[in-house]
């Protein structure tokens, strides 16, 4: 009997190594040590209830997910020899980490004749296929995007009923427990996590696509309005899978009844197309989450100004949008893309700090956080990434502000200091006098730094980066 290693794929459906499984396979899930000491309580609590999830979606099927505890290289050949298997199946990750736990188990696993084989599950376009004329990988999204959307998406893959396995065949198999939060050493997160788990995200994909996907594109900007469709954490988990996803997108098309309708449509299947080129950036460069995918001349000077980086942490640098958006992210373990691009371009050009204390936050933080889109939102942001973005895109964070957030309603939900000042106090507070601040909201901090001063600061910064004159 074989075995799926269930890694960031935590279902059934739509699961490309499960549907193409010819004999019975029991799922395995092994809780890694040497991985999960990068997890942080808000993604371990995700992952504990998607398992609990996937538990009982096996065993409605008459089926089993064995859970285990320790090194998969030497969890996995113990329990192939056991069921005397020759085959583990898995869905590809692309980061360093799972890159090298890989290789381990596939040495290992040859000490038991098995093999380890992996599909390209968690994407639509498989790393490296959409390449240059020249036969490189892309490093500039839109020529990425356009190719992309030109390729057919493959249907969702249906899981063959006598694919999975009956425990009872082996002898004494214990499934094994699910452990607890505590008994992993995890306090519990401080953020209300969202449940992650199959029938979780196909509510949300259902409520989305009904109504809010022909929207997408005028309310995805607007971080109070909620128009997004908040599927990240189940990509995260693989609690749902892309094809899944990107068929009910299929089906959105043809009922949108109007032009601005499809465009909307297509427009939310843009944002996957950035979901697959992140993973095919991590795929090219695991590297990427430590290191500047551009180079320049000199090291970048970055400032290491540690009360700076706590205010930003905390939610209290007096810039009512970024506090808002650090907030949101400490309460819900998520953040708005919006704000995420805000708060990170105001950690980088704004505080000048380095992009990778603002990546390790949000990776501390955020429930959906990936190695790929995480980074990749932060080189983006940070003007280091591969698509050489002009290091003089700075935000503003007064008029991003008024554009995305023009009520102020977005501020006044996380910010509790604000919620009875005017609108124009909110927008204004970065450069009002310190009277006025005092009479609207006494308890909200002022503005740790001077916009206009810090966006010439950073200029400056990049400039000496690039061995321009200052
Ligand atoms: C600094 C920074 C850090 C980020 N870190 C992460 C992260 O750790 N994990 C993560 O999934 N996304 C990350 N993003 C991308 C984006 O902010 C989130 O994917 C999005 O906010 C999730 O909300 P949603 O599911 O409602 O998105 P929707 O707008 O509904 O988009 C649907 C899906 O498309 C994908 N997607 C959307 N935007 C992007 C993007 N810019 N890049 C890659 N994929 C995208 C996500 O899987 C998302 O769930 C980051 C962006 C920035 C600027």
């Amino acid at each position: 009997m074989d075995l799926h290693w269930h890694r960031r794929d935590l279902r059934l459906a739509d699961n490309l190594a499960l549907a193409a499984a010819d004999s019975p396979v029991l799922g395995v899930f092994v809780v890694d040590e040497g991985v999960h000491r990068h997890a942080s309580p808000p993604r371990m609590a995700a992952l504990l209830d998607a398992l609990e999830s996937l538990r009982g979606a096996y065993r409605e099927r008459g089926s089993e997910l064995i859970v285990r505890q320790g090194a998969p290289e030497t969890v996995l050949p113990s329990l192939v020899d056991r069921l005397d298997g020759t085959t583990v199946t898995a869905a590809a990750e692309y980061s360093g980490l799972a890159r090298r736990r890989d290789e381990r188990v596939v040495e290992r696993l040859e000490d038991v004749d098995a093999a380890l084989a992996t599909s390209h599950d968690a994407v639509l376009v498989p790393p490296g296929e959409i390449t240059t004329n020249a036969g490189d990988p892309y490093s500039v999204f839109s020529y990425y995007a356009k190719k992309w959307h030109d390729r057919a998406a493959p249907d969702p893959a249906s899981v063959p009923v006598d694919a999975l396995a009956e425990p009872s065949a082996v002898p004494d198999l214990e499934p094994g427990p699910i452990p607890t939060l505590a008994a992993l050493d995890f306090p519990a997160p401080e953020a209300a996590v969202p449940t992650v788990s199959t029938a979780a995200a196909r509510e949300r994909l259902r409520e989305f696509v009904a109504e809010a996907i022909f929207r997408y594109e005028d309310r995805r900007d607007l971080p109070a309005e909620g128009g997004t469709s908040r599927l990240s954490p189940h990509l995260r988990f693989g609690t749902i899978g892309i094809r899944e996803v990107t068929a009910a997108t299929d089906e959105a098309l043809e009922r949108a009844e109007t032009e601005a309708a499809r465009e909307s449509v297509l427009t939310f299947r843009d944002q996957l197309a950035w979901r697959d080129f992140y993973a095919e950036q991590l795929f090219h460069h695991p590297e990427m989450v430590r290191t500047n995918l551009t180079t320049f001349e000199n090291p970048i000077e970055w400032e290491r100004d540690d009360a700076a980086f706590a205010a930003w942490c905390a939610g209290e640098t007096g810039y009512p949008i970024v506090d808002a958006g650090m907030r949101q992210l400490r309460e819900e373990a998520w953040m708005h893309n919006r704000v995420r691009m805000i708060v990170a371009s105001f950690l980088t050009k704004d505080l000048r700090i380095d992009w990778r204390r603002g990546y390790r936050w949000f990776r501390e933080k955020l429930v959906d956080h990936d190695p790929g889109n995480d980074a990749g939102g932060w080189q983006w942001a940070a003007s280091t990434g591969t698509d050489a973005q002009p290091f003089f895109r700075i935000f503003n964070p007064a008029s991003q502000a008024e554009t995305h957030d023009p009520d102020g309603e977005y501020v006044r939900e996380y910010v509790p200091e604000l919620r009875d000042a005017p609108t124009e106090v909110i927008h204004d507070w970065p450069t009002l006098e310190t009277a006025e601040r005092a009479a609207h909201a006494p308890a909200y901090p002022a503005p740790i730094v001077d916009h206009a001063a810090a966006r010439e600061a950073a200029l400056a910064m990049f400039r000496a980066a690039r061995g321009e004159d200052r």
